[in-house]
């Protein structure tokens, strides 16, 4: 009689959970349509499928983010948490940790624009799809953790001022290139990337805070106002970290070499959040309360100066 009703019981589950399995197991792609030039990705709108059939979206309609992914297909929907309440809301902001647990030595272009636009970095310049960065001085982490941890933290307090956030990861063992993190970012409409990383250096005294921005790109006039804009921008990030952090100032540089640049379409910021190779600035990056005051300096930045400057 047990044995019976355990059996009715179960029937249902089973036929529930396979109902289940089958919806996520075969995830299907957007299509994909690459500009005529070959350089520029175009994505079709959203069709609401996860990534990667394995990532679900919350069901009790809370801003939280999507589900892990380990990794991402060009012309499939980013992973974004949903719009919550708050001054952010309706903005969409990527954040990505640098680095990841195992490096893709195979390579990738660097650059979306062609060697007539610009002979020093263009699609021809290729650079390895992800590494694995630095290492702590004095407490052995690696970066890539360490920028998890960051970035993590950055991600909640986005989310608790109610912005809608991408994570190109939230693991370490995730396997995705620059350059997808950055047509991630640009499928999802993100407006502002913050692109976190810690330094490095051969002496052990150097210190500080400083942030990449795009340089001279195509060689337009319209990349070269963007350029402009950018590093404004990041003069107030930089202003807003220091005064958070206590830390030193060091430049906001413009470049051409960052895949993760030059590949999206929006604000993009490389934070390099202080140098591992010195030994107290090593510690104080992995300390949970310097790793608040870091992220209260971002935040600050988004809510008084990019909102309201
Ligand atoms: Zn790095």
């Amino acid at each position: 009689m047990r044995r019976f009703f355990l059996l009715v019981l179960l029937v249902p589950v089973l036929l529930l959970s396979s109902c289940v399995m089958s919806n996520v197991g075969a995830p299907t792609a957007a299509p994909f349509t690459p500009d005529p030039s070959g350089n520029v990705a175009v994505f079709t709108p959203d069709t609401g499928v996860t990534p990667d059939g394995n990532a679900t979206v919350p069901a009790d309609g809370t801003n939280s983010v999507v589900t892990p992914i380990d990794s991402w297909t060009e012309g499939t929907p980013a992973p974004t948490s949903q719009s919550g309440s708050g001054p952010l809301s309706g903005l969409v902001i990527c954040v990505d940790a640098g680095h990841q647990e195992t490096g893709l030595t195979e390579k990738e272009p660097c650059a979306p624009w062609g060697p007539e636009a610009n002979s020093k970095v263009n699609n021809t310049t290729m650079k390895a799809k992800a590494t694995s960065g630095t290492s702590g001085v004095s407490t052995k982490k690696t970066e890539y953790a360490v920028n998890l941890e960051i970035a993590l933290k950055l991600r909640d307090a986005l989310e608790a001022k109610g912005a809608t956030v991408v994570m190109c990861r939230i693991d370490n063992s995730s396997s995705i290139s620059n350059r997808e993190r950055a047509l991630m970012a640009n499928e999802a409409n993100a407006v502002l990337t913050f692109n976190i990383h810690c330094n490095g250096s051969d002496n052990s005294s150097v210190s500080g805070v400083e942030i990449y921005v795009r340089g001279t790109g195509d060689n337009t006039s319209e990349y070269a106002e963007r350029s402009k804009t950018d590093a404004a921008l990041g003069q107030k990030l930089l202003d807003r970290i220091i005064a958070a952090t206590g830390a030193k100032k060091r430049n906001v540089n413009k470049s051409d070499s960052y895949t993760g640049i030059n590949w999206r379409d929006h604000t993009t910021f490389i934070v390099e959040c202080g140098f591992m190779s010195n030994p107290e600035e090593d510690v104080l990056l992995s300390t949970p309360e310097y790793q608040d005051k870091f992220v209260s300096g971002i935040v600050k930045f988004v809510t008084d100066d990019y909102l309201n400057g």
